[in-house]
């Protein structure tokens, strides 16, 4: 228990995390506990709170002013313990640099057996660091893996498409992954893979905070909103993700598999326009 801890402590101590505080989380037992006990049921459009605004009654005045300048994360880790996440980016203004930071926090990352199963590269995210628009994928691919950058093969020249049939350019929004290394054979993320990833696209999305995050595909849609749903029930409706609104729609990839499902990814991407109040060129078509 002790090493477990110790092993779990230096883990987040890697990713910048540093203070934990003691809080009272009922009965909950272990994490996968903690994590169910605030997943909604698949009916409720609510993103459970994994990651909570720090309680501040608990703190002095000074570590509130400390903590809010910080832009602290609180999420559940054990029993009744909570971490509070002292980002290596907190506080940087300039989402560039920002982005920069965690890129640097990543490194040549070693965390999960992907670095030993033939990924060339880390393939971290792209786009603007402002944008008001961003799409989440599940993991990189070959062409990824060899470029550097998400989705730039068959699967991502189908979501420059819908991009463009938005009304929007590549350029303009940000594209990033679950997980950072591409799994051998083009394998699904396995859980540990994006668990130990995600945290590195949470970070990502707190630096860029975009009105809107199209999830595409179960994988992401599963690890941004920690539900268990299938992609059916989460698509058409909008989710609350800290602050920006997520919508659900098929990945480009399951689209090049099956193109009659083309017609039901515009729908959603078409409620994201209206949202963003975004005006169609033209019609969707690859
Ligand atoms: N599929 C993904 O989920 N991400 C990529 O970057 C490429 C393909």
């Amino acid at each position: 228990m002790k090493e477990a801890l110790a092993a779990r402590v230096r883990y987040y101590r890697e990713m910048g995390i540093y203070d934990f505080y003691r809080r009272d989380v009922g009965l909950v037992a272990s994490m996968d506990e903690a994590a169910e006990a605030q997943i909604p049921s698949a009916q409720d459009s609510v993103r459970p709170d994994l990651f909570e605004q720090t309680p501040y009654e608990q703190h002095s005045l000074a570590e509130q002013d400390d903590m809010a300048a910080r832009k602290t994360i609180v999420a559940p880790v054990a029993s009744d313990v909570t971490l509070v996440v002292a980002k290596a980016e907190a506080g940087v203004r300039d989402p560039v640099m920002a982005l920069k930071m965690i890129r640097e926090d990543i490194g040549d990352c070693t965390r999960c057996k992907l670095h030993q199963q033939g990924r060339k590269q880390i393939v971290f995210g792209v786009g603007n660091p402002r944008a008001e628009l961003m799409f989440v994928g599940e993991a990189p691919g070959a062409d990824e893996d060899q470029q550097g950058e998400p989705f730039v093969g068959r699967a991502g020249q189908l979501l420059n498409n819908m991009i463009k049939a938005m009304g929007v350019a590549r350029e303009q929004v940000y594209i990033a992954n679950v997980v950072k290394c591409r799994p051998p054979g083009n394998r699904t993320p396995e859980r540990d893979e994006c668990d130990t990833c995600s945290p590195f696209l949470m970070r990502q999305i707190a630096v860029v905070k975009p009105k809107v995050i199209v999830a595409l595909g179960a994988v992401a849609a599963k690890n941004l909103l920690a539900v268990q749903s299938s992609l059916g029930d989460l698509r058409g409706r909008w989710f609350e993700y800290r602050g920006c609104k997520l919508a659900v729609t098929y990945h480009p990839a399951y689209l090049l598999r099956d193109p009659r499902q083309k017609a039901e990814t515009w729908k959603d991407l078409q409620m994201v326009m209206k949202e963003l109040g975004l005006k169609s060129p033209a019609k969707s078509d690859e």
